[in-house]
């Protein structure tokens, strides 16, 4: 999982305005992680198929959806602020519908509804393909929709993708994990993966529309099984599409990690060289509280089996501090880890009490005071590592994928390597989705800067 945020964008794509059969354009606001891009584009599929526009902006929408995440008690309230920004735009629009989607929605449920009298519509993950209708009635009255579905996959619904060389394709939905402190499961519903046919049809239509890279997104992505495919056998048939160069994929969960999965990886040339791989504590009592279904010693010989088959993988991590009942020493312990393994970057949080999840009832025991201190000493353990990660690159040769021009420079591109890393290198005729060798001459906390090799 990654942190909520609000992310840039909305507008899935280059059509402008245009008139439809309900005269009505709709807005969406993606918050949270890569699956909720993923959604809010194949909601715009279900979207335009029933007629509706997508508004270029705020304020030509006649529908704003926010499409929430639930995973921290932080990203709801930033997201309950930004509602009653939203409701403003009723005074120039009174027609304008307000609609809550995804993981917040499923968590507060007909809460939000009481709460936020001018809300017309709350939606769960599962019910998107009802999206039209639900939005129809809200005109009426304030609807609500989170029933679970044990089946919904989506995989007939093409989503509505921004261009460029990198798109995201959700591979399966929901956790059967229950880990003690995330709601993920409670909001998103029993796993399901997509058939494969599916998602190779989607890949391949990738291809043909210029897109050189892919992400597989799922909650435990690599717990994917569908018939008789399992992660590595679709790792293994993506590799043979023609046109795309590189695949990625998060956030796999360590207990998952099969050697047959490490043996595709290893042996697929565009699988790329970075692994996201959760850790979240290195005392084995937290990871047991946390319901992980590994030991320390296990993660540790995963990640030795994975840089024995990869000596080139580059490896990230998701970090909780403040659980319920972590000590110091397990804070130490932690803390220590990150040492070891010498992550090339890692998300680190604090703990965040989430109602309905296990470790909501032991209470929040840690003072907020000792959580940040905990953060902040761990954030700056990890930049130091980050740095000196990057730092091993310079002088080397990286090949990078053209993303786009750098925010900096207009005469520089900005890409990144195998591993994940940003690099920033002067242009010189290259193209979006070519991929250079540059020279690494540089490494700042963030990014690494070069020049074209050869
Ligand atoms: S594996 Fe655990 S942390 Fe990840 S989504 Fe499932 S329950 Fe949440």
């Amino acid at each position: 999982m990654l942190p909520g945020g609000r992310l840039e964008n909305t507008v899935m794509e280059e059509d402008p305005i245009y008139p439809n059969r309900q005269g009505k354009s709709v807005y969406i606001e993606t918050y949270g992680c890569q699956m909720n891009v993923s959604d809010s584009e194949m909601m715009t599929r279900v979207l335009k198929q029933a007629g509706y526009g997508v508004a270029a902006d705020l304020e030509q929408a006649d529908v704003i959806l926010l499409n929430t995440c639930a995973v921290r008690e932080h990203a709801e309230q930033r997201i309950l602020g930004r509602v009653g920004q939203l409701a403003q735009c009723r005074v120039r629009k009174p027609h304008l519908l307000l609609g809550l989607c995804g993981c917040m929605a499923q968590h507060l449920r007909d809460r939000l509804l009481r709460q936020i009298p001018y809300l017309n519509l709350v939606v769960g993950p599962d019910g998107y393909r009802r999206l039209p209708e639900l939005i129809a009635r809200a005109s009426e009255e304030a609807v609500i929709d989170v029933r679970l579905d044990r089946t919904e996959a989506y995989e007939d619904i093409a989503p509505v993708r921004a261009d460029g060389v990198s798109a995201f394709v959700t591979i399966m939905r929901g956790c059967d994990k229950v880990c003690s402190f995330c709601i993920v499961p409670f909001v998103r519903g029993r796993e399901r993966s997509l058939a494969p046919e599916a998602i190779l049809a989607d890949v391949r239509r990738l291809a043909a529309s210029g897109v050189k890279e892919i992400t597989y997104l799922g909650q435990t992505v690599n717990s994917y099984y569908h018939d008789e495919t399992d992660f590595a056998g679709l790792l293994r048939r993506t590799e043979d599409i023609d046109g795309i160069e590189r695949i990625r994929f998060m956030s796999p969960y360590p207990a998952d990690m099969t050697d047959r999965a490490i043996e595709a990886m290893a042996s697929c040339k565009k699988v790329c060289r970075h692994l996201h791989l959760p850790l979240q504590s290195a005392s084995d009592p937290v990871l047991e509280r946390m319901r992980r279904q590994y030991t320390v010693g296990e993660y540790r010989h995963l990640v030795r089996r994975l840089r024995e088959a990869m000596p080139d993988l580059s490896l990230t991590t998701d970090i909780i501090v403040g659980f319920p009942g972590e000590t110091e020493e397990d804070f130490r312990l932690t803390y220590d880890f990150l040492e070891e393994m010498r992550y090339d970057s890692a998300f680190l949080f604090k703990y965040s009490a989430r109602e309905g999840t296990r470790a909501y009832r032991w209470g929040d025991i840690l003072s907020e005071e000792e959580k940040n201190r905990r953060l902040e000493e761990i954030i700056a353990l990890q930049e130091r590592i980050t740095v000196e990660a990057n730092r091993e690159w310079v002088g080397r040769i990286a090949d990078v994928m053209v993303e786009g021009e750098s925010r900096r420079s207009d005469s520089e591109w900005y890409g990144r390597t195998s591993q994940y890393k940003t690099v920033v290198f002067p242009r010189n005729g290259e193209r979006p989705g070519e991929i250079v060798p540059v020279t690494i001459e540089e490494a700042r906390t963030h990014t690494l800067v070069g020049r074209r090799a050869g």
